[in-house]
């Protein structure tokens, strides 16, 4: 073969390689590539889909903002940005508000998303219970939220589910038009989030659940892990200029769920399985776990274990929960902690321990910027904060990664709800919706 040739054939292979395959739209790669601080200049021949999805993201991170403002971030000239939002207010997506402040001459008009008249339905699916809200597309609630018992069998929980969807949004027909269900899910799915490839704590395995729910209700479904649902929507509910950073969601409910996001996007892995961190062993002869295995974090961390721990009922993952175990709800175990009951501040004084200890590992991996974490204990965290720094201090490989910032978040904001209402609204204002919306 001559020289020439094989240069020839290498670039050629090489294009192959790298050709870009068909795939789903990945949202948080849309929205990283849309961060204020990491988008691309518009030009003109930006594509005009490309210039409103820019727009509508500096919004939601600044709004209010005024037209001039907004130029001035896209380094724009006015009348292009004003074309753009004048497109975009006819298409229902953005609405004036009230004026601005200005130190002289004519105050400015406000712009704010509009997703009046839009909404969605959000799910948080959990092992013991089911809750659904009706939230607007940028994630404000706008019902009380329901909750119904989770059925152990897909078919009859998916029917479930859909009926308790159909009623709530025929209760309120005021609200306008629903554009998805969002779906917080504690399992481990397939990238496109058709398939729960496997949820421990439910014993499913290859469950076309997304099918099913949309069969049975006729609207757009959107499914995701709820760890990585609430890692996606505390990102998009940043506001302001600085970068994320890397951020882990740790969510702590009926079981333990880890969401990741590095370098702007939510870690997903070969199967779209990265993060399980929950089923990392803490000890080899620890409890047993859902999964299978035993002395997983999870089996020390989630609420069933907690309030199994005050109890004093191991937990029996195959059998079903302990009769006192399931009468009591990690609320009614949460108003112990409050009365000083000394049992329940003990055995969360353990879970805070245990929860520093597997944040370690975190740390340890991927060395965040920030870790939230969430869960009803966390209305505890000033009582929790000493035990969980301890374990994280113990195995922590660098004393400064140990320092890493932690924020709790408050079970009343309901991240995984949240999480669930982004999956739908990041469809609409940030993913390429925008044009179709
Ligand atoms: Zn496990």
């Amino acid at each position: 073969m001559k020289r020439r040739d094989f240069w020839v054939r290498s670039r050629y292979n090489r294009r192959r390689l790298f050709a870009p395959t068909r795939c789903k739209k990945d949202i948080s790669e849309a929205l990283r590539k849309l961060h204020p601080k990491l988008l691309g200049i518009s030009t003109r021949g930006t594509h005009r889909a490309t210039n409103q999805q820019v727009v509508l993201n500096l919004l939601r991170a600044y709004q209010p903002i005024s037209r001039a403002e907004l130029a001035r971030r896209l380094r724009m000239q006015r009348g292009a940005v004003g074309r753009i939002v004048n497109g975009l207010i006819v298409d229902g997506l953005v609405r004036e508000g009230g004026p601005g402040d200005a130190d002289r001459g004519r105050k400015p008009t406000l712009l704010h998303l509009d997703s009046r008249g839009r909404w969605s339905v959000a799910v948080d699916v959990r092992v013991t219970r089911t809750f659904l809200v009706i939230t607007d597309l940028v994630g404000n609630e706008l019902t009380p939220v329901r909750s119904f018992v989770t059925d152990a069998d897909p078919k009859s929980f998916a029917s479930h589910l859909a009926g308790e969807v159909r009623r709530l949004v025929a209760d309120h027909t005021e609200a306008g038009q629903c554009h998805g269900v969002g779906v917080a899910f504690p399992g481990m799915l397939d990238r496109a989030g058709n398939i729960v490839l496997r949820a421990p704590a439910l014993g499913w395995r290859n469950v076309p659940f997304k099918r099913l729910l949309s069969a049975a209700l006729g609207l757009p479904v959107e499914v995701e892990n709820a760890a990585r649902a609430c890692v996606f929507a505390q990102m998009w509910s940043l506001q302001g200029e600085a970068p994320p950073g890397d951020l882990a969601f740790v969510s702590v409910s009926d079981g333990l769920g880890v969401g990741l996001l590095v370098a702007g996007e939510v870690l997903r892995g070969r199967h779209n399985i990265a993060g399980e961190f929950g089923h990392l062993p803490l000890d080899l002869g620890g409890p047993p776990c859902a999964c299978g295995a035993v002395g997983c974090w999870e089996a020390y961390v989630s609420n069933l274990a907690t309030v199994s721990r005050y109890l004093g009922a191991p937990l029996r993952p195959g059998h079903p929960v302990a009769s006192e175990v399931a009468r009591l709800s990690i609320g009614d175990f949460m108003a112990r902690v409050g009365e000083g009951d000394a049992k329940a501040l003990s055995a969360l004084a353990s879970t805070a321990h245990y929860l520093g200890l597997g944040l370690a590992s975190i740390v340890n991996s991927f060395d965040p910027d920030r870790i939230y974490i969430g869960g009803e204990i966390m209305a505890a965290w000033e009582l929790m904060k000493a035990h969980v720094r301890r374990g994280l201090a113990e195995r922590a490989l660098l004393e400064s990664a140990a320092d890493v910032e932690i924020v709790p978040v408050a079970a009343r904001e309901h991240p995984r709800l949240r999480g669930a209402s982004a999956l739908v609204g990041a469809q609409i204002f940030v993913a390429g919706g925008a044009a179709t919306a």
